[in-house]
């Protein structure tokens, strides 16, 4: 096995700051390796153009590999039968390694994605430290159940325990490459599975270095495989895998439903993390400075690449002119800029092409005849940049209104009643999340309740937490992530029934 090595020709100077690169190979087994057939895929910083990186571009050769060491590691069951104490406390590790190297983590998701260093170090990096840290306790707490049967008559004794399902492909896309592989691989950890993950080809970097952290907490070779690579090539392979029994997968809807149809073949388990379209709705009686605030945030942090991105806005018609005020304000005062500058608020989005995809959908909200508030256009410099844009009163079937854009793209409508308010926001394919910003306790959870979303939030749009099950409803996906249910998607249920005495 490769040390992790931080040679002083692999530091990357720019803007005064150096990006300390992992290894840019791909782990199979305990071995860091070049794709089988030699090819790499170029690694761009989306604030400048520049290629810094290079990773392998992983084949099925590649992706059959790493399977069968995942395969042994499972089979050898030195993790799934480890005291699960002991391998609670090496996710414990792996989170404490996470935070010792905290603000390396950062800066390299920076160049990697574009986002702003510090936005990396308060939501991307915790939310991994976090999630390991709390898997590491369910490490133990995974519980089967005795099933009081009544059978024949005779006495019984029947048991329940959850297994680990066995071998895992994982595929994670490139808006929180950290956050999102660490929600994977430290939930099928607990399980006792082990894993092949494929990051996104875009943003490689951090799941790499993740995996360097993983081995120096103690994780036994095999158990984490990481497959860089395409998603028509390695993705594809992975889930196409006969030696593969679960896909966890988070990305587009397009590419989940790809995803179902191969995985049926065989009838692997499937679970999918999907895209969003998700409404905040403002009410009149809200506090409307916070709701302003809270639903610009809720559309534009990350620059609007995020699956739980409010992208729909709707304003009880009375205040609506004074929200979408609010709201284009605090979008004006959000500086575009360059991950490593300290005053950015929204970074580059991710690569030429979602710019190209961003703007695209921004021409179309203009022919659609809705109202420009503020933006619709790219920003200044090399980077990919997009500003912050409102359109206000689109027609309800306009492209902006009903695709998932994934980029800083908001519609706002004005609303005169709950129920009415209720239906439009129900109406789209999607159902990942909602907000609602009300003062009135009985509406909120009343309108809660009637939300077709996985998530709702109520004053408050984002907060995301280890012990919250996460995830869609409609086409936004299947299955939960984190929380128990996270775990225990990582297990199948096995009934044991002993015939004690005739
Ligand atoms: P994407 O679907 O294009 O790619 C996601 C991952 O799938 C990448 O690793 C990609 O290489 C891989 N992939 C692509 N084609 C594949 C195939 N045929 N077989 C197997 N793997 C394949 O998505 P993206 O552009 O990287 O990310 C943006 C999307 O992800 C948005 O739709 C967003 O809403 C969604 N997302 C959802 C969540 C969630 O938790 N629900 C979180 C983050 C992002």
């Amino acid at each position: 096995m490769n040390a992790p090595m931080f040679a002083a020709d692999r530091l990357h100077g720019d803007v005064g700051h150096q990006v300390r690169l992992p290894t840019t190979r791909m782990l199979i087994g305990g071995d860091w390796e070049e794709a089988a057939d030699g090819r790499s895929i170029d690694v761009e910083d989306p604030a400048t153009g520049q290629i810094f990186a290079s990773v392998p571009a992983g084949t099925a050769e590649d992706v059959d590999r790493a399977v069968k060491r995942a395969r042994a590691a499972f089979e050898s069951a030195t993790w799934s039968r480890m005291r699960p104490l002991d391998r609670g406390r090496i996710i414990e590790t792996i989170a404490r390694k996470i935070e010792e190297n905290a603000q390396e983590l950062a800066l390299l998701e920076s160049y990697d994605n574009g986002k702003a260093v510090h936005h990396a170090l308060a939501v991307d990096v915790p939310a991994a430290v976090d999630i390991f840290r709390y898997m590491a306790g369910w490490t133990s707490k995974i519980h089967g159940q005795v099933n009081p049967i009544s059978g024949d008559g005779r006495q019984y004794h029947s048991y329940s325990v959850r297994e680990p399902i066995g071998v895992v492909g994982q595929i994670v896309p490139w808006n929180y490459p950290l956050a999102m592989a660490a929600w994977k691989i430290a939930s099928a950890l607990a399980a006792g599975c082990t894993i092949v993950l494929k990051p996104s080809e875009v943003t490689p970097l951090t799941a790499l270095r993740l995996a360097e952290l993983a081995l120096e907490a103690g994780l036994p070779e095999g158990v984490l495989n990481i497959v860089t690579g395409y998603g028509h090539e390695a993705g594809q392979a992975l889930v196409e895998h006969p030696g593969i029994d679960k896909i966890a997968f988070t990305g587009s809807t397009r590419v989940g439903k790809q995803i179902v149809q191969t995985a049926a073949r065989d009838l692997k388990r499937v679970t999918l993390e999907l895209g969003g379209k998700s409404p905040s709705l403002i009410f009149a009686d809200a506090d409307l400075e916070k709701a302003s605030l809270g639903a610009a945030l809720a559309i534009f942090f990350n620059s609007g690449q995020v699956c739980l991105a409010a992208s729909r806005l709707y304003v009880e018609r009375s205040v609506f002119d004074r929200v979408v005020d609010g709201v284009a304000q605090a979008a004006k005062q959000f500086k575009l800029g360059h991950g490593r500058d300290p005053d950015t608020m929204l970074g580059p989005l991710v690569s030429r092409t979602q710019q190209g995809r961003v703007l695209d959908y921004i021409e179309q909200g203009r022919a659609s005849g809705a109202e420009l508030v503020t933006g619709g256009k790219a920003g200044e410099g090399t980077g990919y940049f997009v500003e912050p844009t409102i359109f206000a009163n689109p027609s309800a079937d306009a492209s902006i209104v009903r695709e998932e854009i994934f980029g800083p793209v908001l519609v706002a409508t004005p609303f005169d009643d709950v129920e009415e308010v209720i239906r439009t926001a129900n109406d789209t394919r999607y159902g990942l999340a909602a907000n609602i910003w009300t003062r009135d306790l009985s509406r909120a959870h009343l309108t809660a309740r009637k939300l077709q979303a996985g998530t709702v939030w109520i004053n408050t749009h984002g907060m995301n937490d280890p012990s919250a099950p996460f995830g869609g409803v409609k086409e936004s996906g299947w299955g939960r992530e984190v929380g128990e249910e996270g775990v225990l998607h990582y297990t199948e249920t096995k009934t044991v029934t002993a015939l004690l005495a005739d």
